[in-house]
């Protein structure tokens, strides 16, 4: 990091433009003022989203061969793997996450979602019906939906904005993305990969700044939006399903979680326990897949909770830009004090602290909790810090039971050497996202989402390709007379 102060803009049908009411990010590292942005208010997003609408409708983007989308989606897939190292220490430093891990499994992995849709561009499918008459050729063809609205949160600034964009992009669509107000910076520096892309025509891609109120109401409510894809919590998500609602959006809503992890006697120990304690405690909890319930065999529960405690102590905590620090800060003050109104809970609720539960300006220590009831607000809502809670459990049923309770359905992970076991478990399990025998895999090729109140659609994979396509009918009729007339005088 320089120490500059990053003056973000919004992008708007290809000028950066700035002016009005700004916000500001400050430096998980060390503090200091970090970026300035200025707010798009309703005017702004107007502005944003007509330019998408403009480019949809009068540019050729989404006439063009695929080919030639595919192009530009591997030239920004090449762009961000050439900063990625400067990005990632601007995310490091404004969102906490530790810079070897943002590097290589935020940054790097988007560049490789750029080229993952580069390649589905091209192998976009519609249908050609078998079942149809001889005399009816009846085929499905994919469009683009439209103009897209792709609203950001702050844990993955870029990840989670490249899913979005590079869907959107390879089908054909027009966007207007809002990075998180938390992160300024982050996502601006992906964006500004845009500028003098060959080959996209000016107002394909679009940036507003701006917190939920007013800027991202304006967005998600604005009747030229076809889509919305929001990645945040539950509590947004769901005023955005009611925002949408006005003109019927299509929307993909990828929210929050608390993913239960089902310890069983015959696990692998000592992998279930480096993946658990990395999966509970990494970029500090705030991920929407943490290892947040770990419910584990009675057998094996105190031999369980001791070695994980060990571990979690053991864990390299600091500063987010030092490349030896595997557990960094939580990404600003609002966040510590949401961690901190969940600690305070704990013990009224009969829960015992067994190691954590301390604060240093943002960093909260990996916290580890014991004896709470599954329904409790610590063990059943997204706390996005570094706290788990561990259950004994006397029976496959019993585990799943507690690993179900919640209304969330995102990730969780099954810990077991027996196959059969494991394909039982995952079966019951109600989740989009399970694993076994390991946690935080993650490829461009697979759709991810939730289940329940985790969210809706997918994204990644072609699975999340197909959000960004509405599908058209077409049926040619080769006859020379008209059916129903035919039937209607043979009747007669
Ligand atoms: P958030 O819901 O507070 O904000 C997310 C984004 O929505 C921000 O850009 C915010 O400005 C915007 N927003 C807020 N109110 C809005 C409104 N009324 N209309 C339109 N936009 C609005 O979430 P956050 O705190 O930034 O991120 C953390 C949350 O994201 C967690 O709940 C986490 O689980 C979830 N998350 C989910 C996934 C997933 O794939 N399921 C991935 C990462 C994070």
């Amino acid at each position: 990091m320089s120490g500059e102060v990053f003056e973000a803009r919004h992008l708007i049908a290809g000028e950066w433009v700035g002016g009005g009411d700004t916000f500001a990010s400050y430096s998980t590292s060390d503090g200091s003022l970090l970026a300035r942005a200025p707010i798009a208010d309703a005017d702004v997003v107007d502005r944003a989203v007509q330019a998408a609408r403009r480019a949809f409708e009068e540019s050729d983007w989404k006439d063009r061969r695929a080919a030639e989308r595919a192009n530009v989606l591997l030239e920004l897939g090449r762009r961000l793997d050439d900063a990625a190292e400067d990005i990632s220490r601007l995310v490091a430093a404004e969102m906490g996450k530790p810079y070897r891990l943002t590097l290589e499994r935020e940054v790097r992995g988007a560049a490789d979602k750029f080229r993952y849709f580069a390649g589905a561009a091209r192998a976009i499918e519609g249908e050609v019906t078998g079942a149809s008459p001889a005399h009816i050729l009846d085929v499905t063809v994919p469009h683009p939906v439209g103009v897209c609205a792709l609203i950001i949160p702050w844990n993955d600034p870029v990840d989670l904005a490249v899913r979005k964009l590079g869907a959107a992009l390879a089908a054909g669509c027009t966007a207007v993305v809002k990075p998180s107000e938390e992160t300024p910076a982050s996502t601006e520096a992906l964006m500004r990969l845009f500028d003098d892309l060959p080959g996209l025509p000016p107002g394909v891609v679009n940036v507003v700044h701006g917190p939920g109120d007013p800027t991202g109401q304006a967005l998600v409510s604005h009747p030229e939006v076809d889509k919305v894809s929001f990645t945040g919590s539950t509590a947004t998500g769901r005023k955005i399903m009611e925002a949408a609602a006005g003109t019927l959006k299509r929307l993909s809503l990828e929210c929050g979680g608390k993913a239960p992890c089902l310890v069983f006697s015959d696990c692998y120990f000592d992998k279930a326990l480096d993946a658990l304690s990395w999966g509970a405690f990494l970029y500090g909890g705030q991920s929407c897949t943490a290892a947040t319930r770990i419910i584990v065999e009675r057998p094996l529960y105190e031999r369980f909770l001791e070695e994980l405690k060990a571990r979690a102590e053991a864990l390299p905590t600091g500063d987010p830009l030092d490349e030896r620090t595997l557990i960094g800060p939580l990404v600003s003050e609002r966040q510590v004090e949401r961690v901190r109104s969940f600690l305070d809970t704990i013990e009224a609720d009969g829960g015992t602290i067994v190691t954590g539960g301390t604060i240093e300006g943002l960093h909260v220590a990996p916290t580890i909790v014991t004896g709470l009831q599954p329904d409790s607000r610590v063990a059943s809502q997204e706390v996005f810090g570094p706290v788990v809670c561990i259950f004994p459990v006397d029976s496959e049923d019993e585990a799943i039971e507690i690993a179900n309770s919640v209304r969330y359905g995102l990730g969780a992970s099954v810990w077991t050497a027996d196959v059969s076991r494991a394909l039982r478990v995952t079966r019951r399990l109600e989740a989009g996202d399970v694993w076994v025998n390991t946690h935080y895999v993650r490829q461009s090729e697979t759709p991810f989402g939730g289940w329940k109140e985790s969210g809706l659609g997918r994204e990644l994979g072609m699975a999340g390709m197909r959000e960004y396509i509405a599908y058209k009918r077409v049926a040619f009729d080769t006859l020379p007379d008209f059916h129903l007339k035919t039937w209607w005088d043979q009747q007669a």
